[in-house]
């Protein structure tokens, strides 16, 4: 075990330091990684770890594209921490299991501080609870089902619940795993700022009711993923607070803000919301997976998942059953066995404290920020949506393009090109029907070096495809 142990060590070890000497972008074909590894199944086994771990470590782990790469700006980048992994194969090692109190207490009363030091975190109020699940996408369905059964009873029947069309898509597959038909979801066209407007679902609203069906919950977005925007929070608690509607806050990505002095002005917002997605495997730098949902009335999550009211002919289940205070967290939540994911949270927290977190977060702001200031000095670069949360949209866009010039071919290329010298990742999206270039900075490894190497990169290559279309020939791809 110790001469395994100390080489997967050394092996994480490495993973943790070499960061900036390899590509970030690796995507390897299915051939060669079925040539790689698929094998049949092993009848024998092997005395000697270290080579399993050498061959799998090369040839599958590390064939994979590095989100944790410093000019990594694409998707959300994520680091991970190192006392995050020795957290997760601890808690593996004492197949640690906060489910009944009985079975894991000392890993639920380890969750139960965690949540606590999330909350505090994030300003939350001292009655809020919730738990760890697996990421954004469970956060989203647990809360969902909590507010259709408290708001709706088992009568889904003309139900209907609002996001906008910014939504992250794991709310319209929540919505589907909850037998809400896609009709159910009624799906507000963003305004010009890209914010879900508070009038707009008033007006929804008001129909739906007038037309006899049974509105019962927005989904406002705390940091859209596509753009880092903010919905109105506090109209849309307002419009909650007025119409009798659960309001589903969805920071997946945006949360972790409120811990910074800049974004204390989320917390009003988030401490009005019912339920509140938080995703530590994004901005507070843990490896997958660890979502976690939050609640203004954590009771409620008993009134839906509690294996009482699920009860067949389980009786193996009732030595169980709580003598006094203590949780089941097992009944909080979809899942009966779960890993202690609050472990690497925990640890992580401790070892840098809360300031180092905080930080790091604000230095991701701070990137977005002067990555918009170097495109607001630079002609050819006009910035599309502005930084926030750590996110910014921009084009290449020179005034002299020449007649004729795709802008929206020339952004697919310039990231085709930036991606192809192996140097960073940086990728499209659309905002109002057009192709832009999307950065997302939130990597406390990533320097204002690393930014305006991007932005850069971004430059040469947009050039090169003007001048290529003015010879009225296409852009061609390294
Ligand atoms: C990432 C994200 C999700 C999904 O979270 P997973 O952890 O990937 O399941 C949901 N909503 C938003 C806004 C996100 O950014």
């Amino acid at each position: 075990m110790r001469t395994a142990g100390l080489h997967a060590l050394d092996l994480i070890i490495e993973r943790f330091t070499d960061s900036r000497t390899h590509p970030p972008l690796r995507v390897p074909s299915p051939d060669d990684l079925r040539a790689a590894l698929d094998e049949p199944l092993p009848e024998t086994g092997t005395d000697d770890l270290r080579p399993l771990l050498e061959h799998v470590t090369r040839d599958a782990l590390g064939q994979a594209t590095r989100l944790d790469h410093p000019r990594s700006f694409a998707f959300t980048p994520s680091t991970g921490n190192f006392p995050a992994v020795l957290a997760d194969a601890l808690a593996s090692a004492h197949l640690s299991v906060p489910g009944a109190w009985m079975v894991g207490a000392g890993p639920t009363q380890l969750e139960l501080t965690t949540l606590g030091w999330l909350k505090a975190l994030l300003g939350l109020p001292e009655e809020a609870g919730g738990l760890f699940v697996s990421g954004g996408s469970v956060a989203n369905l647990t809360a969902l089902a909590v507010a259709r059964d408290h708001h709706l009873g088992d009568d889904h029947s003309h139900a209907r619940l609002y996001c906008s069309t910014q939504a992250h898509p794991s709310i319209a597959r929540a919505a589907h795993l909850l037998g809400l038909p896609r009709a159910h979801l009624s799906v507000v066209p963003a305004d010009r700022a890209l914010r879900l407007d508070p009038a707009a679902v008033a007006r929804r609203v008001t129909d739906d009711r007038a037309a006899g069906l049974r509105p019962f919950a927005v989904i406002a977005t705390l940091g859209t993923t596509g753009t880092g925007t903010v919905d109105p929070l506090d109209d849309l608690a307002d419009l909650c607070d007025r119409e009798g509607l659960w309001l589903h806050v969805d920071g997946a990505h945006g949360a972790a803000a409120a811990a910074t002095a800049r974004g204390h002005g989320l917390r009003a917002g988030l401490r009005r919301a019912d339920s509140l997605t938080v995703d530590p495997h994004k901005w507070l730098f843990q490896p997958y997976e660890i979502g976690c949902v939050l609640l203004r009335r954590p009771e409620l999550l008993r009134a839906t998942f509690d294996l009482a009211h699920h009860a067949l002919d389980n009786g193996y289940l009732a030595p169980t059953d709580p003598r006094g205070d203590e949780v089941n967290l097992s009944d909080h939540g979809p899942q009966q066995s779960r890993g202690l994911r609050a472990l690497k949270l925990w640890l992580s927290l401790k070892t840098f404290g809360a300031e180092a977190f905080r930080q790091a977060i604000e230095h991701g702001m701070d990137l977005a920020e002067h990555a918009a200031a170097l495109i607001a000095d630079r002609s050819e670069l006009a910035l599309v949506t502005p930084a926030s949360l750590a996110v910014l949209t921009f084009r290449y866009h020179p005034a002299d393009a020449p007649p004729g010039w795709d802008a929206d071919a020339a952004q697919e290329h310039i990231s085709r090109a930036v991606c192809a010298e192996g140097e960073a990742l940086l990728l499209t999206t659309r905002v109002h029907g057009a192709t832009v270039l999307r950065m997302c900075t939130i990597n406390p490894g990533s320097t204002r070096d690393d930014v305006a190497y991007v932005l850069h990169q971004v430059v040469r290559h947009g050039r090169r495809s003007t001048g290529g279309l003015r010879k009225s020939s296409a852009p061609t791809d390294r």
